[in-house]
């Protein structure tokens, strides 16, 4: 960890500008493991206790969630074994604080992720008790019957792993391939492209287009939306 500057770390955390950071430092307002600091430009890492006004950097940030339009080719990991790119180094350009994401995407599925600072959260968010839709708009070669969608409804087992019941919806054909719409209430490792795949339909294209209250809208693709606080308490009580 090679530390960043102290006002990019205040202001990063969501409390304030990078130029209000900077005047609050120069203030004497800011304390880095008990000492005060007066230099804006003084480097600190993840490891370093930071008061402002006396009460802890992290402690006065706050739940915050953001909604990203994942593009296809990102892989959702802090680190890639193979290198590839990740979503955080994509990221960086938005200049957001430290985030974790709430489950992951394959790296060729595209749509809504949610990204948050709050890993407590994020692991709420992610038990299977929780049970958020998710829909996925989804493009597959192949063709679609009601026994298909029957199955779907009633949850399969594949492999000796158990999916719980998918609403589907054909939307349209398109050559060889069919649109449909799926709403799952979990997220199994690989699951649209697994139960799909054992009713006869490759997936190729994989959409997600709402978690929960969220929608991925008309977000553009690489971008980010930030929730409100107000729509955050609304719906995470
Ligand atoms: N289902 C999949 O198969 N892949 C995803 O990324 C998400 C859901």
């Amino acid at each position: 960890d090679t530390g960043d500057r102290l006002a990019k770390t205040i202001a990063r955390s969501g409390l304030c500008s990078r130029r209000d950071a900077e005047v609050w430092i120069t203030e004497g307002r800011v304390v880095v493991n008990g000492k005060k600091v007066l230099t804006p430009a003084f480097n600190v890492t993840d490891r370093d206790k930071i008061l402002v006004d006396g009460a802890p950097l992290a402690a006065r940030q706050g739940t915050r969630v953001w909604l990203y339009h994942k593009p296809a080719g990102l892989v959702v990991t802090e680190k890639d074994p193979e290198g590839r790119e990740t979503i955080f180094e994509h990221l960086e350009t938005h200049g957001l604080p430290r985030v974790v994401t709430v489950g992951r995407l394959d790296i060729n599925t595209e749509g809504l992720l949610l990204l948050t600072n709050d890993g407590g959260l994020k692991r709420v968010l992610e038990l299977p008790a929780t049970g958020w839709l998710r829909r996925y708009r989804v493009r597959a070669h192949g063709s679609v019957t009601q026994a298909a969608l029957d199955k779907l409804k009633d949850g399969m087992e594949i492999d000796g792993i158990k999916y719980g019941s998918i609403e589907a919806t054909l939307e349209r054909e398109q050559g060889s391939n069919v649109w449909m719409v799926l709403a799952l209430r979990e997220g199994k490792n690989r699951e649209v492209k697994n139960v799909l795949g054992a009713l006869g339909l490759e997936v190729n294209r994989l959409i997600r287009i709402s978690y929960g209250p969220f929608q991925l809208g008309d977000i553009p693709v690489g971008g980010i939306e930030t929730i409100k606080a107000k729509m955050l308490r609304e719906q995470l009580g």
